[in-house]
């Protein structure tokens, strides 16, 4: 009798080093068992958006790493494609700007691989009928500038979603500057994820592949600590990938708001023992993983739906929910943290910044775009008595 083999919803494999062969070897073994890349046909474009939030090196583990788009970018281009590879950091969308990350980020090794580095700056607008909260919206256009998009996202810790994966790391599909405008928009992490969600869907990335070869651990996601995973995760779902992911470091789907509004909108099961992952995938978990979100689940809490429920979320982020703190010492007073705050929350004293709480919406712009890691994520008492106690 024939056994049915159900297909993987999810793959993790090894990947001890970014070392060219072994980066390949392990793309392939993560892609295969998802269909491989056989949809490809020569001539076809594909953008691989990488996560390249801003002028860090390689080893500060918070980009996408070169080695690992170059080994995709020749599989791709093995298959006769057309590869460009492009973000939108945090920062103005402009080609000096652009060409700075690159060189930053080593990306511009990826164009000895065949690779192009994307150029286009052009902004579009479009209207979005179907989503949940983000019906308009203005996107990078190299983007709709193609026939596959591959998510190629870094595992990292973030102060206001609690893990960075495939679902956060669209959100570079918003250009850089328009960035805090949209952290106003939807202030509180419930309906920003739902709005992560939304980007999701309109661009449907064919294919969401995660370096967690280094990933960032403790202040993430910019000035975080490097901390070695040796993995490669990969999956046709961005939300799928990141259960796993959020299991990896041991965060539960209550952690991360991303997750949840992926779970509200049935995209994926309640818990991660009802993907199918790859054979052996738990050997990868990392229980002393230094996470910043904690007990996210109280702060669901209604906190959307009125004023009850709004008093009640607003008690429990006081109490639970990490706060940005500036380390007086190391902060050199560039105000980019000033100039980045969406809610105003910012105020230069004495070339420092002063933070008002009250006005505070937590997204952590100040702390992701601090450029010496001046601005940390503080977790309350609270918080982290539920940590240990979890
Ligand atoms: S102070 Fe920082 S975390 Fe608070 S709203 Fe401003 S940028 Fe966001
Ligand atoms: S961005 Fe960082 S270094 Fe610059 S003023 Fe703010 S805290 Fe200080």
């Amino acid at each position: 009798m024939e056994t049915q083999t159900r297909p993987l919803d999810v793959t993790v494999v090894p990947c001890d080093a970014y070392e060219p062969a072994l980066a390949k070897a392990a793309l392939l073994e993560a892609i295969a068992p998802l269909g491989g890349l056989d949809f490809i046909r020569p001539g076809d474009k594909v953008v691989v958006k990488a996560n390249l939030i801003t002028f860090l090196k390689p080893d500060k583990a918070a980009t996408t790493h070169p080695v690992l788009l170059s080994a995709l970018s020749e599989l791709l281009l093995e298959r006769g494609a057309q590869v460009v590879i492009g973000d939108s950091p945090g920062g103005p969308f402009s080609l000096p700007y652009l060409k700075r990350v690159y060189a930053a980020t080593g990306l511009t090794d990826c164009e000895k691989a065949g690779a192009v580095l994307n150029q286009n700056t052009d902004i579009k607008e479009t209207d979005f009928p179907e989503a949940k909260v983000m019906k308009h919206f203005t996107y990078t256009a190299y983007l709709a500038d193609c026939d596959y998009i591959i998510d190629f996202c870094k595992l990292k810790t973030h102060g206001m979603m609690g893990l960075t994966g495939g679902c956060k790391n669209m959100f570079g599909a918003i250009p850089g500057t328009d960035k805090p405008e949209y952290h106003y928009r939807y202030p509180n992490p419930t309906d920003f994820s739902r709005m992560l969600v939304d980007i999701n869907a309109y661009f449907k990335p064919v294919l969401t592949i995660c370096d967690g070869v280094m990933a960032m651990e403790g202040n993430g996601p910019s000035q975080g600590k490097p901390r070695k995973m040796g993995l490669i995760a990969a999956s046709r779902s961005p939300h799928k990938l990141d259960l796993v992911l959020s299991a990896l470091i041991h965060m539960d789907r209550s952690d991360v708001p991303t997750l949840e509004a992926a779970f509200e909108r049935g995209l994926i099961p309640a818990t991660v023992q009802e993907l199918a992952v790859s054979e052996g995938w738990e050997r990868f978990i990392c229980p002393s993983f230094e996470t910043i979100g904690v007990k996210r689940g109280l702060l669901f809490t209604d906190e959307s739906k009125g004023l009850v429920g709004k008093a009640w979320a607003g008690i429990l982020k006081a109490a639970v929910q990490p706060r940005p703190q500036v380390k007086g010492e190391d902060c050199i007073g560039c105000g980019e943290c000033f100039k980045v705050c969406p809610a105003k929350a910012i105020t230069m004293v004495d070339r420092k910044p002063d933070i008002d709480y009250k006005k505070c919406i937590r997204c952590f712009c100040c702390q992701e775009f601090c450029p010496i890691g001046a601005m940390k994520v503080r977790r309350t008492g609270l918080s982290k008595l539920l940590e240990r106690i979890r």
